[in-house]
């Protein structure tokens, strides 16, 4: 492999039912800080699908200065052989240095498998991406690569943060969880070059059919869409006392959003979980309500505008990381705040 070839920011435009999923635009933010590091004058977007070519000048309006697209009715849904076989076939033509990938379901599936085919190394759930030097500092005996990516992530069920290079193998791939990275402000009318291209597919014995399709219907909404998140964790105490959450949420039109502990208790749903194996949220405003901060709860929130933590614990970890704490017992607390809210919202 002659790393040399292999030039460009490139990242994985995931759409679901013609609709690009968030992540895809992310990642474009991303991209552009990492191609402005690199002197690179182009960030790619690829594009898979069937009739997709209406996603391109979104694309083109986040960041994307050109889109290959790959468009055949075998991509109409995902399935994971026929996306594997034109990622790769894509790569393997165009030869990008690094390719970025949602830490989706899809992407998940997806990232893994196209890094095992064009034989290169994959870091997954990265927090954080950046342009440097590896290793980090000078070890005598051992060549410094210049201008690799620096691919940080939690590891060791985050108890230490690791920073993981791919010096000898091109491209540099990342899997990236959304919500981790910001979209840039969408530049209206901005055009992108258009790249048409098919490796071509046969069906093979790894193919599956998909028979049908359900969808889950989401009962619950969407925290990583919330402005304002009032998340509660055990030190709620249980099931019907989140009710207290519910009123300040509604007063202030933010959702409830909790730890793990709290659906570890089977009292809120995984969906509404916050945290390294759950959600990584960027609100407004972030209310941490009986949490202890641990260091898998604030991976998910810390980039938050505001933080306002109520604990009684006044050495909570989750003081470290809050705007304004608020130390005593959140029963008493959590009523009395939105009392007052209430009573200055309905002054206005
Ligand atoms: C691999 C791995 C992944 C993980 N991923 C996640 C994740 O994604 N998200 C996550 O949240 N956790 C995650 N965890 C778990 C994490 O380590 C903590 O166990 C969890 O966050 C604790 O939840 P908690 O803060 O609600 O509960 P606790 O740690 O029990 O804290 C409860 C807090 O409530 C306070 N409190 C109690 N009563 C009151 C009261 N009346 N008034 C005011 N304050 C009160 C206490 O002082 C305490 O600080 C993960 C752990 C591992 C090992």
């Amino acid at each position: 492999m002659s790393l040399e070839e292999y030039k460009g920011v490139f990242i994985f435009a995931q759409q679901v039912d013609n609709e690009l999923s968030s992540i895809a635009l992310e990642l474009l933010g991303k991209a552009k800080d990492l191609a402005k590091d690199l002197d690179e004058k182009k960030v790619t977007a690829v594009l898979l699908g069937d009739k997709v070519g209406n996603l391109v000048d979104t694309l083109a309006e986040y960041g994307a200065d050109r889109v290959i697209v790959v468009d055949d009715p075998e991509l109409k849904d995902y399935r994971t052989e026929p996306y594997t076989h034109a990622l790769a076939s894509v790569i393997n033509e165009y030869k990008p240095e690094i390719l970025l990938v949602g830490a989706t379901a899809i992407g998940r599936d997806l990232g893994p498998r196209v890094s095992s085919r064009v034989h290169t190394g994959l870091t997954a759930d990265c927090t954080q991406l950046d342009i440097g030097d590896f290793p980090l500092n000078v070890v005598e005996g051992q060549e410094q690569k210049h201008q690799q990516l620096l691919m940080t992530r939690p590891a060791f069920g985050g108890n230490t943060i690791a920073t993981i290079a791919c010096p000898d193998f091109r491209p540099q791939m990342a899997t990236v969880r959304p919500g981790v990275m910001q979209k840039i402000a969408p530049v209206k009318g901005a055009k992108a070059e258009v790249v048409e291209y098919n490796p071509g597919f046969e069906e093979n014995a790894c193919y599956t059919k998909i028979l049908e399709i359900v969808k889950a219907v989401s009962e619950v909404e969407d925290i990583q869409e919330a402005k304002i998140l009032v998340s509660g964790g055990r030190g709620v105490g249980s099931p019907e006392n989140f009710a207290i959450l519910e009123d300040l949420a509604k007063v202030l039109h933010g959702t409830v959003s909790c730890s793990r502990a709290v659906v570890d208790s089977g009292w809120k749903p995984k969906d509404l979980q916050v945290g390294q194996t759950g959600k990584t949220v960027r609100p407004k405003v972030y209310f941490a309500i009986g949490i202890s901060g641990a260091i898998q709860h604030v991976a998910g929130m810390e980039e938050s505008d505001l933080i306002i933590a109520i604990n009684k614990d006044e050495n909570a970890p989750i003081f470290d990381v809050a705007d304004y704490g608020v130390v005593g017992d959140l029963n008493k607390i959590v009523p009395a705040l939105t009392k007052k809210l209430e009573a200055a919202l309905a002054e206005k």
